[in-house]
């Protein structure tokens, strides 16, 4: 086992605002070791560490000393092996599905970025990310997503919803083990820079 947490999903329905002032992380909680099921290791809580953005978020985490293991649960809302959350990176996504161009998109949503290369690099990353995503549903849930563009717009009247990455953590539930951040808990490749 490798020195960072394996993720699991918390399903606690909140949105970012509500998990921070509620202090939502106090209510998750993991019922058995996920390494040993029927019991008989020391596993325990093993504190919190703090995500900087949202600011005020703090993920809940347990420990197996036998399996060397640290086991983290993070909400629906939060990405995954990526800053901030799901809702951040689905808009920018949107932004660009409906901009004339990736550069377009870019300068409008990183005003601040010193250069537009620099806001183009932060915009194709999570775009690129989306859109794995995205492809991989499509073809996990076929009856779903036949013939729907890799577009957040026709995802989200596939879905019904307005939050389709939130929307995607419920839905691919069981396989979250085996998708790519910010959706699922993959975890990085060693020296891929997570
Ligand atoms: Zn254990």
């Amino acid at each position: 086992m490798g020195l960072l947490p394996v993720q699991l999903r918390f399903a606690s329905g909140n949105t970012s605002d509500d998990y921070i002032t509620r202090q939502a992380w106090l209510s998750a909680s993991l019922s058995c070791c996920p390494l040993h099921p029927k019991g008989g290791c020391s596993f325990a809580r093993h504190g919190t560490y703090r995500r900087v953005k949202p600011a005020g978020t703090l993920i809940l985490r347990w420990y197996c000393p036998q399996g060397h293991c640290t086991f983290s649960l993070l909400p629906d809302h939060l990405a995954a092996r990526f800053p901030g959350t799901l809702d951040e990176i689905e808009q920018v996504v949107a932004t660009v599905d409906q901009a004339k161009s990736l550069e377009a998109a870019a300068d409008f949503l990183r005003p601040d970025c010193v250069s537009l290369i620099s806001a183009v690099r932060w915009t194709r990353r999570r775009v690129s990310l989306v859109r794995t995503v995205f492809t991989l549903l499509a073809g996990m849930f076929p009856s779903v997503f036949q013939g729907c563009a890799l577009t957040v717009a026709d995802f989200r009247l596939r879905l019904d919803c307005t939050t389709v990455l939130v929307q995607a953590r419920h839905l691919a539930h069981d396989t979250l083990s085996t998708l790519p951040r910010p959706l699922g808990f993959i975890p990085p490749r060693p020296g891929g820079g997570g």
